[in-house]
């Protein structure tokens, strides 16, 4: 494969745009430098690059294209809806019909308002929480991702009782020591954060089934074990639902998993493809929210009608029979095939999968913590990434990032991606 086009475009970016791409993910400084691959247009499954190549996408812009590319229904939703006018700064008919049916979906809502970006969900709920609480601190997890806000881009302290350190150059110490991270899936270490700074803690943040190392389950019990401890010392439940909502089914990852939170931040999916966050949960806590409440939020582009109505259209097509059975199906026919291709070639590889998500780690370890996934191959994943993306296989450029398979993969584009991934096999096997 060719990539000049691309190659040509990305050093004409360098020049402009800091690092050449605006979000760090999209660069392939985790999989040994190079251009990224410019794309041109995508359609369904599939993208086209500025050089002529055709990918089957498996990145589905790291989430939220569930439906795939251009998906006719939300394209003309969106193409109606611009020709009524982009933004109007007044409300509109759609938030309510679009905040119904989430609702509708996910019962925990029992009020919503509309942002712009996951990052905005996650920050309000936090704001919310300690306005309801008037406590400051935080608890989350290692290695979930909760946006790119001060407060939650904080690492681990050296114990559960340890306050965290910042996780980026630019957040404060000060804000750092205000959130506390432990391990996933392990009880003991989060009941000695939040027994040891119990009256402070205003909130847990959770991502109920974690996206951003891989797709890791909770184990048995410990969501619940999360939510009883976190309400017997005061503290709220948010979950970050940001990628798990309507990617395992029509709802959240809490109905699917009978787990309720008091708070919960949206973003990715619902949008439809369109900028999208969104926030919500127990009427009694929202209603600290301004214009009812003294907690200040608000957005020039929340709710905008573009949104809203790509939303709304993809709800509708995702809520038709089927959707979530088929990307399981199409989920176990890749997960058998890269099973057997793993053992038939003495890979170090295992994988983790729910539903249509999926996450290949070069270990042979199951991956239950973050620990594990950060431990895991990233020099042969680099081959292996590079290998797949010359078959016409697009992956994120992370070690760790879910494959996602959309409405419109097919068993077709299964097969091909499994004879691609034979060959990187073969590869990375004679030089093990
Ligand atoms: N929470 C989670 C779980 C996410 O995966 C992300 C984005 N990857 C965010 C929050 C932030 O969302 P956004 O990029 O829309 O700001």
């Amino acid at each position: 494969m060719k990539f000049t086009e691309s190659e040509r475009i990305q050093n004409e970016a360098n020049d402009y745009i800091l690092g050449g791409v605006n979000s760090p993910s999209r660069s392939y400084k985790a999989v040994g430098g190079g251009a990224p691959v410019v794309m041109d247009h995508a359609d369904g499954a599939y993208f086209y690059d500025v050089d002529g190549n055709q990918y089957i996408d498996y990145l589905a812009a790291y989430g939220p294209i569930i439906t795939g590319h251009a998906h006719p229904h939300i394209t003309e939703a969106i193409k109606k809806a611009a020709e009524n006018g982009v933004l109007y700064g007044t409300p509109t008919r759609h938030e309510v019909t679009f905040a119904k049916m989430l609702r509708e979906a996910i019962p925990s809502l029992e009020k919503i308002r509309f942002v712009n970006s996951g990052t905005e969900a996650v920050m309000t709920t936090i704001r919310v929480a300690r306005a309801y609480t008037k406590r400051d601190k935080i608890i989350k997890f290692a290695g979930c991702y909760h946006g790119h806000s001060d407060l939650v881009l904080v690492a681990a302290g050296s114990g559960p009782s340890q306050l965290g350190t910042p996780d980026s150059a630019g957040v404060p110490e000060s804000v750092a020591k205000e959130v506390i991270t432990v391990p996933f899936n392990d009880i003991e270490p989060f009941k000695e954060a939040i027994h040891h700074f119990s009256d402070q803690i205003a909130a847990v943040l959770v991502e109920p089934i974690v996206g951003n190392f891989g797709i890791v389950e909770p184990a048995e019990g410990f969501l619940q074990a999360v939510n009883d401890i976190a309400h017997d010392n005061g503290a709220l439940v948010i979950y970050d639902e940001v990628i798990t909502a309507f990617r395992f089914c029509y709802g959240g990852a809490q109905d699917m998993l009978g787990v309720k939170p008091d708070l919960t931040a949206f973003g990715k999916i619902i949008g439809g493809g369109l900028p999208i966050g969104a926030y919500g949960g127990r009427q009694d806590i929202m209603e600290h929210v301004a214009p009812l409440g003294p907690t200040y939020q608000a957005g020039t582009m929340a709710g905008n009608p573009l949104s809203m109505q790509a939303g709304i259209a993809l709800l509708e097509v995702i809520k038709e029979e089927g959707t979530y059975e088929y990307l399981d199906r199409l989920g176990k026919q890749l997960e058998d095939g890269v099973t057997e291709l793993i053992n038939k070639y003495q890979i170090p590889a295992t994988i983790n999968r729910l539903k249509g998500a999926m996450t290949l780690y070069f270990t042979e370890e199951k991956v239950v913590n973050y620990e594990q996934a950060e431990n895991t191959d990233g020099e042969m994943f680099a081959k292996f990434f590079k290998s797949m993306l010359n078959q016409g296989i697009n992956l994120a450029p992370s070690k760790y990032e879910a494959w996602f398979i959309t409405i419109r993969h097919t068993e077709d584009d299964i097969e091909q991606t499994l004879r691609a991934v034979e060959h990187s096999f073969k590869e990375l096997s004679l030089v093990k």
